[in-house]
């Protein structure tokens, strides 16, 4: 059950930066959850706080039934994807995506049937043995997501996975992430700017502004109320 929970949450940054003020929301196991607003208005310290990236200020924290504000990134049990990828670029495709399993001492054969799986749902078998620098930008998003799924994490979060792609690709890889939730059945928590991006996938949307939530919502209700 992967169940997240932000209680009075702020963020305060040093020089008196509130980024993030009075968040609450909760979250369903499963959920498809997107936030988004302009820049700066906190989605991406809201984020890095749930990676455990960022301290939390104020507030709480929960994730399953477990308080989560001092414990570290790597035993959350949650993936992160960015915008600018992050692939290591000295190694292959495969490697890339093994990484993360041999850190956390996965046995080799485990590691391997993860990595094909996850390669055989994204498509990128056949880009298993190539180096970062040989991809398309589309490609590469592809294996920092593949990254992320060989994990088996309780939630996936994304912060603009797709904005540094151009818009035809953009397009399709949307509708790449809403399969790839439905397949997962995995709580996914989503950032963006764009509004569309959020309509078309979010199973409810989180409109942000300054720092505080505007509005929680699915995109039925805002299409009907905007
Ligand atoms: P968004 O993801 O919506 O663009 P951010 O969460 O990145 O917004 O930023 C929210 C606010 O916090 C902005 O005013 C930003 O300048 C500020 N901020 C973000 N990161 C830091 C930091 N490391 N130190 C100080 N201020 C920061
Ligand atoms: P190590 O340095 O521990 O050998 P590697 O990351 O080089 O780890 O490889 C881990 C395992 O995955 C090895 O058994 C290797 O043969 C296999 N492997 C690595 N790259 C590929 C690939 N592109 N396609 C198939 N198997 C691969």
């Amino acid at each position: 059950m992967a169940e997240v929970i932000l209680k009075n949450v702020y963020k305060r940054y040093s020089g008196n930066v509130v980024a993030v003020t009075d968040f609450n929301l909760e979250i369903a196991d499963k959920e498809f959850i997107v936030l988004v607003g302009p820049s700066g208005c906190g989605k991406s310290t809201t984020l890095r706080m749930i990676a455990g990236l960022e301290e939390i200020s104020d507030g709480d924290l929960m994730i399953g039934q477990r308080r989560m504000n001092d414990v570290a990134p790597k035993d959350r049990d949650i993936a992160m994807v960015f915008q600018n990828y992050a692939l290591y670029p000295h190694m292959t495709v495969y490697q890339n995506m093994a990484f993360g399993l041999k850190l956390r001492r996965f046995p080799k054969a485990e590691i391997d049937k993860r990595v094909r799986d996850a390669a055989q749902i994204l498509d990128i078998t056949h880009l298993l043995t190539r180096k970062p620098k040989a991809l398309s930008g589309g490609q590469r998003q592809r294996v920092a997501l593949g990254r992320a799924i060989v994990r088996e994490p309780q939630a996936f979060l994304m912060d603009e996975p797709l904005s540094n792609l151009d818009a035809k690709l953009r397009v399709a890889m949307r509708t790449e992430i809403s399969k790839l939730h439905k397949r997962l059945q995995t709580t996914f928590i989503y950032v963006t700017h764009d509004q569309t991006e959020a309509m078309t996938m979010g199973d409810r949307i989180v409109v942000m502004k300054d720092g505080f939530i505007q509005q929680v919502a699915t995109p039925q209700e805002i299409y009907n109320h905007p």
